[in-house]
């Protein structure tokens, strides 16, 4: 392609609402034939909210709901702002550690605090759910909610189930995508339950969930290794390793700032109908479509 191409498709995708990191990236775009989505913040609003939470016997749902908050608030993860949100009073916390994709914790009124994935809490906390708690977080993760486990002074004392919605955009753009030969992959560090919840709305039948960090670097990693160009799209810390190795790393807008810095495009509404518009404009600009 000719510079005064590149151009016209750069500035024509300001026009669309991206942002690109260089002239380069139409090119990217252009390439790719698998687009890896991740799901909270991206595919989903990634506004959640907290449907339901219980505690283990002798502590009330607010004493639950108010210590997660406490160690939340210094997290930007959907999960933290909707138990903020709903939190009926909140304590002060010090010493506030995130573990990307995994949960926070936090000294709360002097109790060491741990709020994350149930799975987390056990491995590297050796604090187990207790059998009745864990089989209602099952049965709300099967309906599609999102679980997480509280606990503080070494024993879990409750679960908060929240749950997200689909942007209403996002099936129209996984259809777009289709058109377009680009093969849907869902991948989400959140539990198969909900994981599976939003891939049947989008119809995508390739889902990874209960994933790490380090596990969604691992997928793109595979998929280039089977000869796919990846586009990844992601808006959380939790994506950014991911972001940063595939073909074409895009952000959404209302994002962390680690998903921006680690991507080569940003779709500033978050809308992800954008995203196929990008790739037919590339492909376009690029003398491959007329
Ligand atoms: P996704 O890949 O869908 O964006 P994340 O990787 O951000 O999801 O999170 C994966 C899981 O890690 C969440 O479903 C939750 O169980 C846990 N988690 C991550 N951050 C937090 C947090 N701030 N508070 C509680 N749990 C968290
Ligand atoms: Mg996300």
């Amino acid at each position: 392609a000719t510079p005064t191409a590149l151009l016209v498709g750069t500035g024509r995708g300001a026009q669309l609402g991206i942002l690109i990191s260089g002239p380069q990236v139409l090119e990217q775009t252009r390439a790719v034939d698998t687009i890896v989505l991740d799901k909270t913040g991206t595919v989903t609003t990634g506004r959640m909210r907290v449907q339901q939470v219980v505690p283990v016997e002798g502590v009330g749902a607010d004493d639950v709901l108010a210590v997660a908050a406490a160690a939340e608030a210094g997290s930007e993860h959907p999960i933290a702002r909707a138990v903020v949100e709903a939190a009926p009073r909140t304590a002060p916390a010090e010493q506030f550690l995130a573990h990307a994709g995994l949960g926070v914790q936090a000294v709360v009124g002097g109790r060491l605090t741990t709020v994350g994935r149930a799975a987390w809490l056990a491995d590297a906390w050796a604090i187990e759910l207790p059998e009745s708690l864990a089989e209602q977080a099952r049965r709300a993760e099967t309906d599609g909610a999102t679980v997480v486990a509280v606990a503080w002074d070494g024993a879990a004392r409750g679960i908060i189930a929240v749950a997200d919605t689909l942007k209403p955009s996002s099936p129209e753009a996984v259809r777009r995508f289709r058109d377009l030969g680009l093969e849907p992959v869902l991948l989400t560090g959140d539990n198969a339950g909900a994981a599976g919840a939003i891939a049947r709305a989008l119809d995508i039948d390739d889902v990874h969930a209960g994933v790490t960090p380090e596990g969604k670097l691992a997928v793109v990693r595979e998929l280039q290794a089977a000869g796919r160009t990846v586009a990844m799209v992601g808006d959380g810390v939790n994506d950014q390793a991911a972001l940063a190795a595939s073909d074409l790393g895009i952000a959404m807008g209302q994002g962390t700032d680690a998903a921006r810095a680690a991507s080569d495009l940003t779709v500033v509404s978050g809308d992800l109908r954008v995203v196929a518009d990008a790739v037919r404009l590339s492909r376009r600009t690029l003398g491959i479509i007329r």
